[in-house]
């Protein structure tokens, strides 16, 4: 039985009573993803109703695949801030308005190039909230990790000196704020361990 087939079945309409739950063999059933009725009147989420009419193209227009990354990633977002309990939700029309430069580096990104990034992570107390969102090159989404803004300067410019080799280097974040930022390499780490 289909809720659209046969003639003895009331067919599900766009009209809102339709939404809710029905009886069906007994079965109370959620109805609510049939309340839009047949596949011409499929619901269209919201999201792409907006990059619909960000391209203006009317709401049949086929997305192109940026548009889909762009919506996976807000969608992965909200996701993740939904389960952190984190304020706020972004939408893919908000990424796609970003600036096309590494708001880090200041590289310039093609579409479909790098990634989104809030600037103050969840982790930090940041939201998810448009404001907070960033578009930035892969390398340093990487290297800013949960660092804040300030952190994240501090450590592009931070310099150590290998207690074992003497040579320059940039360490880890973590390592450096413990105090464990000594060697720059394992090899130097092992020596220093045996020395
Ligand atoms: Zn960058
Ligand atoms: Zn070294």
């Amino acid at each position: 039985m289909t809720a659209y087939g046969s003639s003895n079945n009331r067919r599900i309409t766009g009209s809102a009573e339709c939404a809710g739950n029905m009886t069906r063999h007994g079965r109370t059933v959620q109805t609510d993803h049939l309340r839009y009725g047949h596949s011409s009147k499929t619901r269209i989420p919201e999201f792409k109703l907006g990059v619909a009419r960000l391209s203006g193209e009317g709401l049949r227009n086929v997305q192109t695949s940026e548009q889909r990354r762009l919506v996976r990633i807000a969608s992965a977002m909200n996701t993740k801030a939904r389960k952190l309990g984190t304020y706020g939700v972004v939408s893919s029309v908000e990424l796609a308005m970003k600036p096309s430069e590494c708001a880090y580096c200041g590289v310039t990104l093609e579409p479909g190039q790098g990634t989104f990034d809030h600037r103050l992570a969840f982790a930090r107390g940041g939201h998810n909230v448009s404001a907070n969102v960033v578009r930035c090159c892969i390398t340093c989404n990487r290297e800013k990790f949960d660092k804040t803004p300030s952190e994240f300067k501090e450590h592009q410019v931070l310099v150590s000196i290998c207690t074992v080799c003497g040579n320059q280097f940039q360490p880890r974040w973590a390592e450096w704020q413990a105090g464990r930022a000594r060697t720059c390499s394992r090899s130097c780490a092992a020596k220093s361990r045996w020395a």
